[in-house]
């Protein structure tokens, strides 16, 4: 993936891809401490458009103010870094990365006279969990690895370290021939995917769990406030996974799964076993808005 055509921004300018690089001593390589986003742009009829990028990089900057890092760049600055790299790699729609890390002037836990770089690289990506993910569904797994705690890991934070909590149970999930995992909290309650906030309908009443351990998702976010426009019931509490088993739907939420319905749990088909209706509906909406055919929400989308 380092070896190929493009530009990254890094620390204020744009590198060929190829040389956007880093040393091996890099701080955050061997202590995990770093944010990042993730972010994309779909191409609408005015051309491509990044969805929700005021909010992404607030997150970020909330994310650097969790773990106490100092980015050293405005919000304007990271906004304009996201948009000029879709332009710079001509693309028509894209997943965005920024990320800020720690530099290699030295080791050590205190981590101080450190700089802090950051990044922005875009590229092509399709449908996070396989082509067909969002009209057949996906299996998923109860993941053996729970959720952070919340005092053990800064939740709220998109910080790197977290991840290697997420990488587990998406590689559990996946030797055991599933697509994606889902996590519960340190208290046994569903919490969320490795990269995806969950959501579960029963009785036409649509369910997520409350925000303690699971990321304060933008895609969640604008799934709740589609389904307050459709009308849908929302309630946001604690969900267990026995509810989950005898859910009439459930999907997961992330900019990069978008709106992916879950077909099966734990080997137990989760209603039909097809996309519902609520799924199905949301996810229309969600795919008209941020491809722009939803005159509503414009204030969503920030031309490239
Ligand atoms: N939870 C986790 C752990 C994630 O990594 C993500 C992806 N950022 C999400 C939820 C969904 O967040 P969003 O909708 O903002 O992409």
């Amino acid at each position: 993936f380092a070896d190929r055509d493009g530009y990254i921004w890094l620390d204020g300018q744009f590198l060929p891809w190829r040389e956007a690089r880093v040393h091996c001593l890099t701080h955050t390589l061997h202590y995990g401490m770093g944010v990042f986003e993730g972010l994309r742009a779909y191409p609408t009829e005015r051309g491509p458009a990044i969805f929700r990028l005021q909010e992404h990089t607030r997150r970020l900057l909330n994310s650097a103010k969790i773990l106490g890092m100092e980015l050293g760049y405005s919000a304007g600055e990271i906004n304009d870094a996201c948009v000029q790299a879709v332009r710079e790699n001509n693309l028509a729609s894209a997943y965005i990365r920024p990320m800020s890390f720690l530099g290699s002037e030295g080791m050590g836990l205190h981590a101080d006279a450190l700089r802090t770089h950051t990044m922005v690289a875009a590229w092509e990506w399709g449908a996070y969990l396989g082509d067909e993910s969002h009209e057949r569904g996906i299996r998923v797994k109860t993941a053996s690895f729970h959720r952070h705690h919340v005092n053990i890991a800064m939740c709220r934070a998109k910080a790197n370290g977290n991840y290697m909590n997420s990488m587990l149970a998406a590689q559990e999930a996946a030797r055991a021939g599933c697509d994606e995992a889902l996590l519960l909290d340190v208290d046994g309650f569903v919490c969320e995917g490795p990269g995806e906030n969950f959501f579960m309908v029963r009785d036409g009443v649509l369910y997520t769990p409350e925000l303690t351990a699971a990321l304060e998702g933008i895609t969640r976010d604008t799934i709740l406030r589609l389904a307050a426009e459709e009308g849908i019931e929302v309630r946001e509490r604690r969900l267990t996974r026995d509810e989950v088993y005898i859910a009439d739907e459930a999907f997961f939420t992330g900019t990069a799964a978008e709106v992916t319905p879950i077909r099966e749990l734990d080997g137990r088909t989760i209603g039909t076993g097809a996309r519902g209706p609520v799924t199905e509906r949301l996810q229309r909406r969600y795919f008209d808005v941020v491809q722009g055919r939803d005159p509503r929400h414009t204030e969503w989308l920030t031309l490239c």
